[in-house]
């Protein structure tokens, strides 16, 4: 009995441990994102006073392919799986993964067929603010997040799309948290 009883207490320890490192793992690397941009039922917390943090604490926020595109200007893949999962999601708020707050919605999206999430409005006309970029030998217009000043994308006008404003907000869905309209939150 005892023999049987310790056994099975193995057992238990045994199939708890995967489970406990897959925690430990999750938490090292911050909020493990549930695809290549981030999922979640939950409205984000928004940071305030984002300037105060340093690179360190950015990494620690954020994956490193995040970091790279918010904190560094980077791009990601075009065509990726990012973008085909951007074209499966129905209604909903895109919110920044660097400081959660909010930056799109799904009712000023549209398919640019660019490779990257289109969009042709910010959700506020304050959630995002604009730089000019003369990065690789083009003048482009850069778009940041207007609280955390992260890197998002490029904003493109005047190429004859058939929406209200003829702007193409085209943006890093890598950096996007998107929460469904359904969301139970
Ligand atoms: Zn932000």
């Amino acid at each position: 009995m005892r023999l049987s009883n310790s056994i099975t207490c193995h057992l238990k320890i045994l199939l708890v441990l995967p489970a406990l490192l897959a925690t430990v793992n999750g938490l090292a690397a911050g909020d493990a994102p549930k695809g290549p941009m981030q999922e979640t039922d939950k409205t984000p917390d928004k940071v305030e006073n984002p300037d105060r943090l340093d690179s360190r604490e950015w990494q620690e926020r954020l994956t490193p392919e995040q970091f790279r595109i918010l904190r560094q200007a980077g791009t990601e893949r075009p065509n990726g799986a990012v973008y085909s999962q951007f074209k499966k999601q129905g209604g909903g708020t895109y919110y920044c993964a660097g400081c959660g707050a909010e930056l799109f919605h799904s009712d000023q999206k549209f398919d640019s067929h660019c490779g990257w999430p289109s969009f042709w409005d910010p959700a506020e006309i304050d959630s995002v603010e604009t730089r000019t970029d003369y990065a690789g030998g083009m003048i482009r217009t850069e778009v940041v997040c207007a609280n955390c000043k992260g890197h998002l994308g490029h904003v493109f006008k005047g190429e004859g799309f058939d929406t209200p404003t003829d702007l193409r907000y085209c943006i890093n869905g890598t950096v996007l948290v998107f929460v469904p309209d359904d969301a139970g939150d």
